[in-house]
């Protein structure tokens, strides 16, 4: 179990995350949605922590992650896929991968990995020697997905991957998370597609204004009347 607690995060003076509480249940896909700004992305850094959190803790099983370098979260089994893909355009798809598995623990698991990660994305493994850069979105994002699932996390943090994607390929992309949560995964999803992201989530928390308000099994969300209520302009 993953537990956020009361915590409290933002750049430097600057506080975005107000006591925000978010538990991510072992196996279940949890999406955290609402409007732009409201705090996810710091959230997920939170988490990864690439920003130090000034207020609360972060449990995993009980024990605290909070203040733990970013490079040591694949060793416990947490990675993240952020937004924007971030991937290396001037390697190959296949380096790119490997990157991923760049902490000392993973480097002898790199074979059966990247075997996985083909088995997983089937286009990839045609264009393993093929440059980053010259992939489509779709493509992108899933060497971005591939990459951070090269540990073999439990726990995989997922930042608005269906951003600027064709409908037919977001429909792709959401089928992997369900396959990965098959796998038995605890997903976290950031995601501005609240529709599609419901479809998938079994649990939904919603921020604004770096407070959690409101947290519900997502097959009790009525799409129509949050929107009305939080993402009205
Ligand atoms: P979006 O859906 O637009 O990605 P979000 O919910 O992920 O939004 P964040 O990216 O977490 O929101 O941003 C929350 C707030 O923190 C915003 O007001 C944003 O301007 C601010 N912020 C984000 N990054 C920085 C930064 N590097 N320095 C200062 N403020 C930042």
């Amino acid at each position: 179990m993953l537990d956020v607690s009361e915590v409290r995060a933002g750049y430097g003076a600057i506080n975005v995350l107000w006591d925000a509480s978010l538990q991510f249940a072992p196996g279940r896909l949890t999406a955290i949605i609402g409007p732009n700004g409201a705090g996810k992305t710091t959230l997920l850094r939170a988490i990864m922590g690439l920003l130090p959190v000034t207020a609360g803790s972060i449990r995993l099983d009980g024990a605290r992650i909070d203040g733990t370098a970013t490079w040591r979260m694949p060793d416990l089994g947490v990675a993240m896929i952020p937004e924007g893909r971030m991937i290396f355009r001037d390697m190959t798809v296949e380096e790119n991968l490997v990157m991923g598995a760049f902490p000392k623990a993973q480097r002898p698991h790199v074979k059966s990995r990247l075997e996985a990660a083909y088995a997983m994305f089937p286009r990839l493994a045609e264009r393993r020697r093929q440059l980053a850069g010259s992939l489509s979105g779709g493509e992108a994002q899933m060497v971005a997905m591939a990459r951070g699932l090269m540990p073999d996390p439990r726990i995989l943090i997922v930042d608005e991957p269906s951003l600027g994607l064709a409908p037919i390929v977001v429909t792709e992309l959401f089928a992997v998370l369900a396959r990965l949560k098959a796998e038995g995964r605890t997903i976290v999803l950031v995601e501005q597609n609240t529709a599609q992201a419901l479809a998938v989530a079994d649990h939904v928390y919603l921020l604004q204004g770096g407070r959690v308000v409101l947290s519900q099994p997502a097959a009790d969300v009525e799409l129509d009347a949050l929107h009305a209520r939080y993402f009205a302009v």
